[in-house]
């Protein structure tokens, strides 16, 4: 199963991707972790990926290309993998068809999970995240069980730097742009499924597992 996630920042993608990680055992590919990871290891592509994230831009697309190829070439992705945040821009889309195209391969759909502007503020803003262990919650809709510390390994929880509001408009601003796009391109490559991302974490998976199914036997 080779899939992408397609949708605006705080739609559910990575949410969601954790799920269909699991159900599908593909590896669960974001580019923003990568980036993340770098950034708190001090790597040079940290210290260059950095300027962009902390404003909400794109990291350019030589650098974030390089990275997924690189990434789907490791053994884990020969059976499929899940891309959440790739790509973003149409020439990652074309870098990452002609990648796929010259090993015989394609996607089998790109996901878009359909979720309103209206809704979108208050699920970035209201995010929260373990630096430790990367579990993600959501201050109203998908607390941690204790207030402030991660489920997982009780780590202090924190809200991204990129989740305040002036740089989450920024990044509605950037997906816009230069995301959006992308919706056509898959329509026109008859790729593109759309998932109803509203309401609750399960219900939207179970309407993911529907859609994946009729597409990905
Ligand atoms: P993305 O990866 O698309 O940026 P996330 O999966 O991180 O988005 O979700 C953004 C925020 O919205 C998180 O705090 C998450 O807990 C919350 N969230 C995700 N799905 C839902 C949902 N169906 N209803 C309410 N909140 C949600
Ligand atoms: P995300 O975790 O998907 O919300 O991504 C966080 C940030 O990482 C984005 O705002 C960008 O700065 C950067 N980023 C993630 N994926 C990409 C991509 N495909 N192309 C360029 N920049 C990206």
């Amino acid at each position: 199963m080779k899939i992408i996630l397609l949708g605006p920042p705080g739609a559910g993608k990575g949410t969601q991707a954790k799920f269909i990680s699991e159900e599908y055992s593909i590896p669960h590919i974001s580019t923003g972790d990568i980036f993340r990871k770098n950034i708190s290891e001090k790597t040079p592509l940290g210290v260059e990926a950095k300027k962009y994230l902390d404003n909400g831009q794109l990291v350019p697309d030589e650098v974030t290309i390089n990275i997924v190829k690189d990434r789907l070439g490791k053994d884990d992705c020969k059976e499929g993998f899940l891309l959440d945040g790739f790509p973003r821009t149409v020439n990652q889309a074309e870098a990452l068809d002609l990648f796929l195209n010259n090993k015989g391969q394609k996607i089998d759909t790109a996901l878009l999970i359909d979720v309103p502007k209206e809704l979108i503020l208050e699920r970035m803003t209201g995010r929260r995240v373990c630096p430790s262990c990367g579990a993600s919650y959501h201050v109203k809709f998908n607390p941690t069980k204790v207030e402030g510390k991660c489920d997982v390994c009780h780590s202090d929880v924190i809200q991204r730097k990129d989740d305040t509001e002036s740089t989450v408009k920024d990044r509605l601003d950037v997906y816009d742009e230069q995301t959006q796009p992308l919706i056509g391109y898959y329509k026109k490559q008859k790729a593109l499924s759309i998932v109803d991302g509203t309401g609750e974490i399960n219900e939207v998976f179970q309407r993911v597992k529907e859609s994946l199914k009729s597409i990905c036997k």
